[in-house]
């Protein structure tokens, strides 16, 4: 018989987040075992529920949402999202440059492969959210990797990014607040990316989906909003900040230079045609959200879980020794720096896969996020303050037995 094999298109992507050692946890479980889950930014399943109103206003349409709507999306939640850009200081959008799609995942995607030939270039954050990597990859093109510095609060090394710009490069993606760091950028920082954006003509994917999720007050700039002679993409969506990853509602805006885009956006049309339209009940949960109470503010504000757990969470890591940690100042996340002296681990991934074996707490390794050496991780400050103790205890015992291996 003939082996039947993915196709090359494959050979270069890779998503390690959903990768070996989640399939390794999903069979210790159906085994009996319980695993603690630092994994995934799932917020639903750790009892963080979406808005009543939305699951309400959800439900009271589905009898409407039987039908394919235009490709772009229905009218009112596309108005929201106008409006929302309006409320950021983005100028210029008309509901013409607004995409709804199955979350932000599928026009990431549909972004990429409308833009790139093969060898094109994209400027990625190194740690990114793999998906960026992935997608660009996917699309023929090539992602080279800037480096975010730890040392300056994971701030993007913007020499790094000159550096690696060449007459092949098409655009830089920007994810703030960042996955998996938490950081947050400063306006400075964003109008030196968008100088070099504009002196290169290249276009920027500024990925802002935890744009509410913030604490100690932060407050979040869109990149759109600070220039108009630059083409912004910018991508977004209720899965966090509305803790709905499950409705699959995202959206997509189309800013600035947009002149000398036409043939771009001709793509983007084609391809959200292509796929038809994105889940009708989603998009009417965009409409609902963006118009109403907005609540994540009593999980990140003061006293808020969110923001309890980040804390106690940035403490018990950073309590165990050797253990480094940039406190986030927004999303879900921490990536922690593992000391390379205490702890020589040459292969993050089997450090996981090691991890979960023996303590049963699930994480991500560094260079699943295209990180460059095997000396970070990632976790979620999801689960409860119980869960969150007992894991960062487990953690701390294995590391303990692993300095004296
Ligand atoms: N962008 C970033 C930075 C993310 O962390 C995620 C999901 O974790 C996404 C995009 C995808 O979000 P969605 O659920 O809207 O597809």
């Amino acid at each position: 018989m003939r082996l039947i094999q993915k196709s090359n298109k494959l050979a270069d992507v890779c998503y390690d987040i959903r990768g070996p050692v989640l399939e390794k946890s999903r069979q210790m479980e159906d085994e009996g075992h319980k695993i603690i889950k630092l994994n995934i930014g799932n917020l639903a399943v750790f009892g963080f529920d979406p808005p009543d109103e939305i699951v309400h206003d959800m439900i009271v349409n589905l009898h409407n949402a039987a039908g394919y709507t235009d490709s772009k999306g229905l009218f009112a939640p596309r108005k929201a999202v106008m409006h929302y850009t309006q409320s950021k200081n983005i100028a210029g959008v008309t509901i013409d440059d607004i995409y709804l799609g199955n979350g932000a995942s599928e026009l990431i995607v549909m972004a990429m492969n409308a833009l790139l030939n093969n060898g094109d270039e994209v400027l990625v954050p190194a740690p990114d959210y793999p998906l960026w990597t992935a997608a660009v990859s996917l699309s023929g093109g090539h992602p080279v990797h800037y480096v975010c510095d730890e040392q300056a609060e994971w701030y993007p090394d913007i020499e790094d990014m000159r550096r690696k710009i060449t007459s092949n490069t098409r655009a830089i993606v920007v994810i703030n607040p960042n996955n998996p760091t938490g950081a947050l950028y400063p306006v400075e920082v964003l109008r030196d990316i968008i100088e070099l954006a504009r002196q290169h003509q290249l276009i920027i994917f500024a990925d802002e989906i935890y744009d509410k999720t913030l604490y100690d007050m932060a407050e979040h700039v869109s990149m759109a909003s600070l220039a108009d002679d630059v083409l912004f993409i910018t991508m977004n969506g209720l899965s966090k900040n509305y803790r709905s990853c499950g409705y699959r509602a995202g959206w997509m805006v189309v800013s600035g230079e947009k002149r000398h885009a036409r043939d771009y956006i001709e793509g983007l049309n084609m391809l959200a045609s292509m796929r038809l339209c994105a889940n009708v009940p989603g998009q009417f949960a965009i409409q609902t959200a963006l118009g109403g109470h907005q609540s994540i503010q009593e999980l990140v504000g003061p006293g808020g879980r969110l923001l309890k757990q980040r804390d106690l969470a940035h403490q018990l890591l950073t309590e165990i020794p050797g253990v480094t940690c940039v406190k986030p100042k927004a999303a879900l996340y921490m990536f922690p720096r593992l000391d390379p002296v205490m702890y020589p681990i040459a292969d993050d991934q089997q450090f996981a896969y090691e991890l979960l074996a023996e303590e049963k707490v699930l994480i991500v390794q560094g260079t699943g996020f295209n990180w460059i050496a095997p000396d970070h991780f990632r976790v979620v400050f999801l689960p409860n303050s119980d869960d969150l103790s007992d894991a960062f205890g487990r953690i701390a015992r294995f590391l303990d037995g692993y300095r004296r291996r």
